[in-house]
Formats: C-alpha cells, sequence, structure tokens
C-alpha cells in the first residue's frame, strides 16, 4: 500500500473559486476528519502549502448553535481539539482550534480567514449540518475551496446511484475496490517540512481568540444535561481503543459482538463519528495483523461475505461491518436527500408499514416515556439507560431498542422522530450517515419483506425481548442498567 499525491477520486472543487497567488497561506478547515495524520484533507493542503509556497493554516472549529449540542458532544470533541493542537505543535503548521463562546459569533471568522488564503481545503462529509455548512461557505469563499473525501475506503463519489441493500453494495465492492486499497493518505505526513509558520491574522485573532481548553463546560449555551462520559476523545484515545480491540478482542469478534454480557465490539464508532481515527490507518493495522496483501482478495466473490478477502473469519466479519456496511451508509446520505426522512424507506416498507398503521399496540410511548426509561419492558430500559449514561448502546440492543421504539409508537414517521431524537441527542456516535443506516433499518431499508406478516409490523423483520432474553445472555446487562 502506497501513500503518495492525493488521488483525484477524493477531491471535488466545491466553488468555482481560483487559487489567489497573492494570498499569505493556505487554509484547511477541519471539520470531519479531526486528526493530524491518516488524513487526505491534511495532504491536500499540504500539497498546497509546497506548491504555491505558502505556509498551512489549520483551522478546527466547534460551533455551539447546531442541534443537539451538549456537554457530553463539547467534551469529546475539545479533548480531540487539545490532542490535535499538542500533534501540531512544534510543527511548521499553524493550529487554530475555535470553540464559540455563543450561537453566531463565529459567524464570519471563516470567510475573515479565507480571504488573505490562497486555497481553502476543507474535510467532505455527506451528513447532519455538514453539507450546508459547505455550500454555504462555497458561496462566500473568493477562492477555490477544495472539499477532500477521506471517510472511507471507497472514495464517497465514485458510485452513481444508492445501493438498496449491502448485499449489492458489496458484489460492488468486491468489483472496484481493489485499486482504492492501494491508496492511503500519509501515516506520518511532513508536518515540519513546510513553508515557514505564519501566526493567525491579528484582527482575526483578536476578534475569535483561540480555544482557551480550560474553559468549563458551563460557559457554554449547550444542552448541560446531557453529561460527558468517562471515554476521552481524540487521536491518541482513539488509537489505543483500536490497538486493544485488535489485540485482546478481535479473534472473538464474530460471536462476542452480539453478546450483551460482554464487551465484544471495538467501541470505536465515536471516534470514527468526530474523525479522530481514520477508516485506513484501521485497515492497515487490520491488514498488518493478518499479514494480508491484496493478492488474497478473492477473484469472483459474487456479493458474499465470507471469503471474500482472505482473512482469518474475525477479520472478515470485521471488515463486513467496517467497510460494507459503514460506507454503505455514506452512499445513502451521498445520493439519497431524504435520507433522514421516512420518504426514503423502500416502497415495499412503506406500503406494508401504511397497511398496519393502524393496527392496535401492545402500548404507545410518548418521547418522554422512552427517554426517561419508563416503559413495561426490562430490558429495553436498560438499552435506553445505558444510552443515556455511557452514549452507546450495546452492538445487538440497539437493534432491540429501535424495533420496540416503533412498535410501540403510533406510527412509522413518530418512531423516526423518536429515534433520530434519541440516538444524535445521546450517543456519541450519533448524527452520522450509519445513525441513519441503523435507524431506518429499524424499518426495513437494506432489509427485504419478512413472513409471517404480523401485527404493527406487517412484513417488516420483527424482533422481540423475549427472543434475545432466550438467545442471548441479558442478566448481567439489566443488572449493569438497572
Ligand atoms: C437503531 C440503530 C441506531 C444506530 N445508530 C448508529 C449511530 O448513530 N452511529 C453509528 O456509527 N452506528 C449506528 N448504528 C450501527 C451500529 O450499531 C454501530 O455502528 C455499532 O454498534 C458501533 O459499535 P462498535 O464501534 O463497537 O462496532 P464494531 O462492531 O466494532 O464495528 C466497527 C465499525 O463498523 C461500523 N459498523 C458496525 N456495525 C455497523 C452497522 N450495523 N451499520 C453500519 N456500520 C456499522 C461502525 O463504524 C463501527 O464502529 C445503529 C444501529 C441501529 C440498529
Amino acid at each position: 500500500m502506497v501513500s503518495g499525491a492525493v488521488p483525484p477520486s477524493r477531491v471535488r472543487a466545491a466553488n468555482s473559486g481560483t487559487p489567489n497567488v497573492e494570498g499569505r497561506y493556505v487554509l484547511y478547515w477541519m471539520r470531519s476528519a479531526r486528526r493530524p495524520s491518516w488524513n487526505f484533507g491534511l495532504d491536500r493542503a499540504m500539497e498546497w502549502s509546497r506548491q504555491l509556497a505558502r505556509p498551512l493554516i489549520v483551522f478546527e472549529g466547534l460551533r455551539c448553535g447546531y442541534r443537539w449540542a451538549s456537554d457530553r458532544l463539547h467534551q469529546f470533541v475539545i479533548d480531540g481539539m487539545r490532542a490535535n493542537a499538542a500533534a501540531f505543535e512544534g510543527t511548521n503548521v499553524t493550529c487554530y482550534p475555535r470553540v464559540e463562546p455563543e450561537p453566531d459569533a463565529d459567524k464570519g471568522l471563516l470567510e475573515a480567514l479565507a480571504l488573505e488564503a490562497c486555497v481553502v481545503v476543507a474535510d467532505d462529509y455527506p451528513a447532519f449540518f455538514l453539507p450546508r455548512a459547505l455550500d454555504a461557505a462555497a458561496r462566500k469563499i473568493p477562492v477555490l475551496l477544495e472539499a477532500v473525501d477521506s471517510n472511507g475506503i471507497l472514495p464517497i463519489h465514485s458510485t452513481e446511484r444508492a445501493f438498496p441493500t449491502a448485499y449489492a453494495f458489496r458484489r460492488h465492492l468486491q468489483k472496484v475496490l481493489h485499486p482504492y486499497l492501494e491508496e492511503m493518505p500519509r501515516a506520518r505526513p511532513a508536518l515540519r517540512s513546510l513553508p515557514a509558520p505564519v501566526p493567525v491574522p491579528d484582527h482575526v485573532w483578536k476578534r475569535w481568540p483561540a480555544a482557551a481548553f480550560a474553559t468549563g463546560l458551563d460557559a457554554f449555551p449547550i444542552d448541560h444535561s446531557v453529561a460527558p462520559v468517562a471515554l476521552e476523545g481524540g487521536v491518541t484515545s482513539a488509537r489505543r481503543a483500536w490497538r486493544a480491540f485488535l489485540a485482546e478482542r478481535l479473534d472473538d469478534y464474530a460471536d462476542g459482538r452480539n453478546r450483551p454480557d460482554r464487551v465484544g465490539s471495538s467501541g470505536i464508532s465515536p471516534y470514527l463519528h468526530f474523525g479522530h481515527i481514520s477508516p485506513h490507518e484501521m485497515f492497515a493495522s487490520l491488514v498488518k495483523r493478518e499479514d494480508w496483501t491484496p493478492d488474497k482478495l478473492a477473484v469472483l466473490a459474487r456479493g458474499s461475505r465470507a471469503g471474500w478477502w482472505g482473512m482469518s473469519e474475525a477479520a472478515e466479519a470485521l471488515l463486513d461491518q467496517f467497510i460494507t456496511w459503514r460506507e454503505l451508509g455514506f452512499n445513502m446520505c451521498v445520493h439519497e436527500p431524504n435520507y433522514e426522512r421516512y420518504e426514503s424507506l423502500p416502497d415495499w416498507a412503506r406500503a406494508t408499514l401504511e397497511e398496519h398503521e393502524d393496527d392496535p399496540r401492545d402500548a404507545i410511548y410518548t418521547l418522554e416515556e422512552f427517554e426517561t426509561a419508563n416503559t413495561h419492558d426490562e430490558l429495553w430500559n436498560a438499552a435506553q439507560r445505558q444510552l443515556v449514561r455511557e452514549g452507546r448502546i450495546h452492538n445487538y440492543m440497539r437493534m432491540l431498542w429501535g424495533k420496540k421504539i416503533f412498535e410501540w409508537s403510533p406510527n412509522a414517521r413518530a418512531a423516526l422522530d423518536v429515534m433520530i431524537e434519541l440516538n444524535n441527542k445521546y450517543a456519541l456516535d450519533g448524527r452520522d450517515p450509519n445513525s441513519y443506516s441503523g435507524i431506518f433499518w429499524c424499518l426495513g431499508r437494506y432489509d427485504r419483506p419478512w413472513g409471517p406478516e404480523r401485527s404493527v409490523y406487517g412484513k417488516i423483520r420483527y424482533m422481540s425481548s423475549q427472543n434475545t432474553a432466550r438467545k442471548l445472555p441479558v442478566r448481567e446487562y439489566l443488572e449493569a442498567f438497572a
């Protein structure tokens, strides 16, 4: 695997501006790939910096007026900003972390920075408010604004359509992924070899001083009821978590990830969501562990899950989640403008949901009852308590959590509203393309019709707490989140 010039498949012009050779610096707007290495956006900004012989400023901002801004999310992002500032210290990169003190205080900041830039490079990300923010910036920035994709192994703009199932997407990956496995961002970008650094322009710095990391979260007008969790954000913690998983838990992954009495999965999703770890770095370390080379890829895989990669069973199971399923979610957000709305469900799912909309429900709960874990089902309540306390739900329980919200809501649209609200408010990995994959999967996205047709569910795949409790050891889970 080689890391060279940033491949064209990763870069797109977000506006029609041109580079300003009179500019004072190159600006990298770090917004979703929040890390100082294994980052195509950073690599691209460094290419510009060398080509134009101008220094590089990395601007990493955190606004406070976005939906679901809370102590929990702020703490995790600020941990990451602190780690990034430390990583850039002593290099030729000027790192400019900024935490907005009140809504709209940072309006105009990016524009002010861009006015003196030759080129602006920004991370490309297809979900939440980030596409809108990029479009708004593209309209205002007078120089070339490039959007660079570090999201996954398959470039997000390399496909032409949304894939309806994991099987269809896997088949596609099996045909096209091979060359992309050879294209890696730089593991150790030569940050000290860039042109000598410049400070952030004085008038910008005075009006918008850099983040004071010691500021308490109380100072920010965000939701203080969603408390920080023990998990620390940032590249160092992310790398530690991933290495520990590879060394201690991967061998048991296929089985362990579905057992509520174990921490069998990687727990890496919050770090992936905020870009504190790169999918490329994760893949490269897995490859090393497996002593794998691309010639081991099966030539005729035809959509099958096992035996495609030519790695151990556990590694293949992980790759199916972490590449096929994860990148399927990004594919949907790129091609389906309604990815977060009921209308984006497949036709068969909407038809069966509507047919069963008036079926009597055993129970109907309000958002508040769900949020406070006040249902008749102790296993469901435990999952909701885990979400509120830890900012995550065990992998298997998350599916049950979503299915029951559907079952106990007046209709599918109301269920989606509740799932999106609770998942995105409390989960560290929420507001991600895979938040919508998971939530909409509960209502038939990426799935097929199932029989027998049931009340409320119709042909949507059914799950029950009783079956879960019969199949899986849940006692410890119930005790932990009583
Ligand atoms: C109702 C519901 C809501 C969900 N909300 C989110 C969310 O907000 N954010 C999120 O990242 N995932 C979400 N998922 C998908 C999945 O549950 C999580 O990605 C997984 O549990 C994260 O834990 P992990 O990092 O330990 O995963 P691991 O099993 O260790 O997998 C490694 C990585 O692969 C990817 N992955 C694993 N399982 C899936 C999956 N089923 N779909 C897509 N990608 C997957 C994730 O990026 C994950 O971090 C949701 C699923 C459901 C059913």
